[in-house]
């Protein structure tokens, strides 16, 4: 087991923060580097206290000179809401965020693993979406921002392997949801449970046809480490992410139910460049990492759903994105 230094970007955010517990619990000491776009310093309260843990806000669009063993870099927005907010700057945190943690990488000889996204095969032709697929997307749409940044980064990575032999692996995640996810992030999983809960109409864009496949954060934590682990040869693409499909309808349905609430489904027109379809193939991840996801949706949601719910509890955190002002150089 892995037990040196490692450094988690966007490490405040929902899937980093639970993240860096795992790297904690398993005895590695954890740098969390996050500029607090999206994250929120109370997604990692709990863990300020451990002397393992140092919290650092920074942006990744600048060099940063630490020393480390291993590097997951998961800084950049994540949803279509905040990555569409600012869309230059989401580039920029994932082409010149890649550039600067590769760097890093480089200097330090550190293994460096990418958060790359089912999101590099677009709105997909082949389904399920095996890792060896191109991938079916609009270069100038409103998602570009996300799907095109993403898609630079993972050239990044296998340019750095190939020109200076980094030790790189690239996971390609699909749909996540959990605890800490930000209740206004406008994803399908934290509006359907924050409309629920509150007995508002639940808002489904389109017919309600396209489907998802949903991860609990958990089961996508312990398959990012695994990758980490994996032998030097190993680089991926692997896709991380859970084969039960279902459409937003029935994901409407099933929250509708798990939460008693009285909400009725309204349509919303879909949004521009909306995938139709998303599951992944998880050969590779079975036959690599020894992979698969355990948590049943049903299980996952009850668990997001009291999350929520204890949140509504507290004061609900509503801030609204800011511009970021910097340059990146
Ligand atoms: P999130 O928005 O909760 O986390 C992203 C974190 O990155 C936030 O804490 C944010 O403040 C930080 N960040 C953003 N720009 C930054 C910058 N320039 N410098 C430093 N920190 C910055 O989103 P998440 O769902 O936890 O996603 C984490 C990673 O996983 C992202 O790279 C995302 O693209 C990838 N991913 C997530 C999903 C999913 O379904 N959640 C799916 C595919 C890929
Ligand atoms: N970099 C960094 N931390 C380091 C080393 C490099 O942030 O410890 C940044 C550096 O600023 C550079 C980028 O990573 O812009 C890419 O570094 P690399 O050495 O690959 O390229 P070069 O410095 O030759 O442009
Ligand atoms: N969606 C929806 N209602 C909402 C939010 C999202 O019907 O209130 C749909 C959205 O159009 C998409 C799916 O749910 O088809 C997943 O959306 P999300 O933003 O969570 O992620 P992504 O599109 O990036 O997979």
């Amino acid at each position: 087991m892995h037990k040196g230094r490692t450094l988690v970007t966007g490490g405040a955010g929902f899937i980093g923060s639970h993240l860096c517990e795992q790297l904690l619990a398993r005895g590695n000491e954890v740098l969390c580097v996050d500029n607090f776009y999206t994250g929120t310093r109370k997604n990692v309260q709990h863990l300020l206290a451990n002397p393992r843990f140092e919290l650092m806000r920074h942006d990744v669009c600048f060099p940063l000179y630490v020393e480390v063993d291993q590097i997951y870099n998961l800084a950049c927005p994540a949803s279509p809401v905040h990555y569409q907010f600012d869309p230059v700057q989401t580039t920029k945190t994932s082409v010149h965020g890649a550039i600067n943690m590769l760097g890093l990488a480089k200097r330090v000889k550190a293994k460096i693993l990418q958060a790359s996204t089912s999101e590099v095969y677009g709105d997909p032709t082949v389904h399920p979406q095996p890792e060896s697929y191109w991938g079916n997307i609009n270069p100038i749409g409103p998602r570009s921002c996300y799907d095109e940044g993403k898609r630079c980064a993972e050239t990044l990575f296998f340019d750095y392997r190939r020109q200076h032999n980094l030790n790189i692996k690239v996971a390609r995640i699909f749909n996540t949801y959990g605890p800490r996810m930000h209740p206004n992030d406008g994803r399908v999983v934290s509006n359907f449970v924050m409309q629920a809960l509150g007995n508002d109409d639940i808002t489904i864009y389109g017919d309600g046809n396209q489907t998802r496949s949903f991860c609990y954060v958990d089961d996508l934590v312990d398959g990012l480490i695994r990758l980490m682990e994996t032998p030097d040869d190993i680089t991926g693409p692997i896709n991380l992410g859970n084969p039960g499909e279902f459409t937003i309808r029935q994901l409407a349905e099933t929250i509708i139910e798990l939460t008693g609430s009285s909400s009725r489904l309204v349509s919303r027109p879909l949004p521009q460049d909306d995938p139709r379809q998303r599951q992944p193939d998880l050969g590779r991840a079975n036959s690599i990492l020894g992979w698969q996801p355990t948590t049943r949706l049903r299980d996952g949601l009850a668990l997001v759903i009291d999350y929520f719910r204890s949140l509504q509890a507290e004061e609900l955190p509503s801030k609204p994105l800011m511009k970021i002002v910097s340059n990146c150089a």
